[in-house]
């Protein structure tokens, strides 16, 4: 393509909330025959809800609330919002709630949280982040998170001073429009994959929604960047969809990394193209930008 072609693809893209960081993004737009997606944030609307709580002590449901809501308050991640949000419902006061101060807090990047909470050892996560801590989960518990992700809803553990208390069940919906950008992905002859640091079962539950045979689950950020370099290695043209601080590495290391806008600084720095619109629409506009530049105009 002329430089001309690539100022016009680039500038058409920036008319229609596309950000496309250079012509080699286009290029390799272009070239891309295997798609990465993350699930929460992007295959996902980002909004999860609780939808469903056990608790397996005789604690009442606000006391079990405020403690992990005083621990998760200090994550920045989706899951622990839905959380925070569910919480601030069963306060007294609803536009202000007080949680009480956590100490020692540590955010464990794509398993979960700890903090200290009224002198309760409080852990939040998943399996691998209880299994990872030497906690037992109860046969309870398993259940219900087998149930939740069946449902393609994501179980979290909740642990107070070393015994498993409870699950929440948090369900975030697939994005309008996504079944159908993965049909248009394979009419185009694309590889679609789910690359997610959730577990297995919710995983599939979702991949199977979307129409996406493919899954990788319980992915560290360091995986996905090197599930994204596997891909490469046999022969294919990478390109990664992401939100996430986790997404940052595998959106380095794909020949294009889309980041979702609405996503986190550091995932829209590493990318090469950024989706203003928060749709997934826009990676078939991308691809029709990329292929009117480098086919149609030589
Ligand atoms: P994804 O790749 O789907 O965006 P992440 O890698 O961010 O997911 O997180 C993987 C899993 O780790 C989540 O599904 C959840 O079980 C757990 N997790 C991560 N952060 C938190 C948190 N703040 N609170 C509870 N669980 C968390
Ligand atoms: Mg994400």
């Amino acid at each position: 393509a002329t430089p001309t072609a690539v100022m016009v693809g680039t500038g058409v893209g920036a008319s229609q909330g596309v950000l496309i960081k250079g012509g080699q993004a286009l290029e390799s737009t272009h070239k891309m025959n295997c798609i990465m997606f993350d699930k929460t944030g992007t295959l996902t609307v980002g909004k999860p809800v609780v939808v469903n709580t056990q608790i397996l002590n005789n604690m009442e449901l606000r006391e079990f609330y405020k403690l992990i809501a005083a621990t998760e308050v200090n994550s920045e991640h989706p899951l622990a919002k839905a959380i925070v949000e569910y919480a601030k419902k069963l306060t007294e006061d609803k536009e202000k709630p007080v949680w009480p101060e956590a100490q020692d807090f540590v955010s464990i990047t794509g398993n979960g949280v700890k903090a200290i909470v009224e002198n309760k050892k409080i852990i939040v996560g998943n399996k691998s982040l209880m299994l990872d801590q030497n906690i037992a989960i109860p046969v309870g518990a398993e259940d219900m998170l087998a149930q939740a992700e069946g449902m393609a809803q994501t179980g979290i553990l909740v642990c107070i001073d070393k015994e498993v208390a409870g699950v929440v069940a948090i369900s975030d919906p697939l994005k309008p429009g996504a079944k159908d950008v993965i049909s248009i992905l394979k009419s185009l002859k694309i590889r679609s994959i789910v690359v997610t640091g959730d577990n297995w079962g919710t995983a599939n539950a979702i991949a199977k929604e979307v129409g996406i045979e493919t899954v990788i689950a319980e992915a560290k950020p360091e995986d996905k960047a090197k599930i994204v370099k596997d891909f490469q290695a046999s022969g294919y043209t990478t390109a990664m969809v992401g939100d996430g601080i986790n997404d940052s590495p595998a959106l380095a290391a794909a020949d294009v990394g889309m980041a979702i806008g609405a996503g986190t600084d550091i995932a829209i720095e590493a990318a090469d193209i950024v989706l203003m619109k928060n749709n997934l629409e826009d990676v078939i506009t991308a691809i029709d930008l990329s292929r009117k530049t480098f086919s149609r105009i030589r």
